[in-house]
């Protein structure tokens, strides 16, 4: 179970319980997974429509957030026991043998595979070929600056040997790694940069910063990862100095260039 999203976790209980198997994650992803999943419909709701409200997204998705109930227990089922990997640890089989990593940057601590011998690596969430893997602020954190720990990893990952061969989480097998990482890394900055730009004009909310990088309206569904995207790169440009963070008397989260606060 390499991280605790719903489209890895959700049936790892009853899969485990019908198979007999074992099921290894990372500490901090088994924590997380138990955190969320014992979360009530109705303290979820509050939990992430006060967020939504921080964000200064629409009165509307705010009210819907706080009854629409859980969506992690609505899309999980109860979860196994999890032995716990730590990262270094080795999986020998008969072809070969895994090493673990556990790294930070799409979730909390991601367990992937690698075996350098035969060239091959189960990146799973961190790195894929077509789509960039979601860096989304997390509502029981929202402050914490993911995106610091994805580039060190990014940056790691640009030195992968070129004919290493790498099956991601989602869509299809890839070598070129080190390419990937660099465009995932370009792409972040350049993110960062168009946020900073606008903010030299006037102040962001997480809400006016999803315009800025994404530019069209979303469905509920597509606001909890959209709104969680625009609030890590703030963060970010918040953690490195770029940006200067207030909150209002409405007590919504303002993203300011420092130069204009202090004017
Ligand atoms: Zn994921």
């Amino acid at each position: 179970m390499t991280h605790h999203h719903v489209d890895h976790i959700g049936y790892a209980g009853p899969l485990a319980a019908l198979t007999g198997v074992q099921v290894y994650t990372s500490a901090a992803e088994a924590e997380h997974a138990k955190w969320l999943y014992a979360l009530a419909d109705e303290d979820f709701g509050n939990l992430l429509s006060e967020t939504y409200h921080r964000y200064g997204l629409p009165v509307e998705s705010v009210k819907a957030a706080r009854t629409d109930g859980s969506r992690y227990r609505r899309n999980t089922a109860p979860l196994p026991e999890f032995r716990l990997l730590r990262a270094g640890d080795e999986i020998k089989t008969s072809a070969g043998s895994w090493r673990i990593r556990i790294d930070t940057g799409h979730s909390d601590a991601q367990i992937s595979l690698m075996d350098r011998e035969r060239g091959l690596f189960l990146s799973v969430d961190f790195l894929l070929p077509r789509i960039s893997p979601n860096i989304s602020a997390d509502i029981r954190d929202p402050d914490f600056d993911l995106l610091s720990a994805y580039f060190i990893y990014l940056k790691e990952m640009t030195k992968l040997p070129a004919d290493m061969q790498i099956f991601p989480g989602h869509d299809w097998p890839f070598r070129q790694g080190g390419v990937r990482a660099q465009q995932l890394i370009d792409h972040h900055n350049h993110r960062l940069d168009l946020l900073s730009a606008v903010a030299q004009t006037a102040p962001l909310t997480v809400c006016s910063a999803m315009d800025t990088l994404f530019g069209r309206h979303f469905g509920d569904h597509e606001i909890y990862f959209a709104s969680g995207e625009a609030r890590a790169h703030l963060n970010h440009l918040v953690a490195v100095g770029r940006l200067h963070k207030q909150c209002d008397e409405r007590g919504i989260d303002i993203y300011a260039a420092q130069d204009v606060v202090t004017a």
